[in-house]
């Protein structure tokens, strides 16, 4: 049975992926491009070698890994297709229909009307529900490291704000560490102001640009980042939780 799996996995890379492929657990991704995702190996993967070495994740120190705002601790891209909806009467938007960062690139919707949301929402996100997971998470982890959160929003007080109305009351707010840094592109001077390893971020192309600075990015699995990268990639809260080292 071993050996007509491997005959397999040998004429799958002799077929379409020839010299340029590597070979690594299967432990290590999530998420992988067909039809390599739907190889039938318990134990290999053969993936096309893209431009960043891929790395296998070892566990994560809760003081090593830094965590981006929007869309990866809550949800903004649902906020506003549930506010654009009900208040502008744009329905029928899913998240699926987000397939590029820039929404005005994939609605049918003003992009004057979608820079106001988004505008209102960076100055106060009471309205944006938590991802899922996330505030569990980030709780453990205010208990026993600094929690840091890297948001490209000019200020970061609205941040704080909502932190303090979504994590329980017997969190010390003051435990985490939130920048904002004003740009997507600007994210890895804090990132090694604060020794962090690890960084999760919603955007491919910002986990790109830190993982060619030797940043082990994970990008949180949105459809606006699929196919966009070939990068550690988690699907939810509860993977970042089995990829931290607690009790350090
Ligand atoms: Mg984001």
């Amino acid at each position: 049975m071993l050996l007509s799996k491997m005959s397999l996995f040998a004429l799958f890379e002799l077929l379409f992926v020839g010299k340029k492929s590597v070979v690594v657990p299967s432990f290590a991704f999530s998420r992988l491009p067909s039809p390599v995702s739907r190889l039938p190996s318990p134990f290999f993967k053969i993936l096309p070698q893209y431009g960043h070495k891929m790395k296998m994740p070892p566990s994560i120190s809760p003081l090593e890994i830094g965590f981006d705002f929007d869309c990866v601790i809550a949800d903004t891209a649902g906020t506003f297709l549930k506010i654009v909806c009900e208040e502008y009467n744009y329905c029928g938007y899913s998240l699926e229909d987000i397939y590029k960062f820039d929404i005005t690139q994939c609605l049918n919707i003003p992009s004057e009307l979608v820079m106001d949301i988004f505008s209102s929402l960076e100055h106060d996100s009471s309205r944006v529900p938590p991802v899922s997971g996330a505030v569990e998470i980030l709780t453990k982890l205010a208990q026993q490291s600094h929690p840091t959160i890297i948001t490209a929003r000019q200020k970061t007080g609205s941040v704080g704000t909502w932190l303090e109305n979504n994590l329980p009351a017997s969190v010390d707010i003051d435990a985490f560490r939130l920048i904002g840094s004003g740009s997507h592109d600007d994210k890895l001077r804090h990132i090694h102001e604060f020794d962090l390893r690890y960084f999760v971020d919603d955007r491919a192309e910002t986990c790109e640009t830190l993982a060619g600075e030797g940043i082990d990015s994970i990008v949180f699995d949105r459809p606006w980042n699929h196919g966009r990268h070939n990068l550690k990639m988690v699907k939810d809260w509860k993977e970042i939780n089995r990829l931290i080292r607690w009790g350090e």
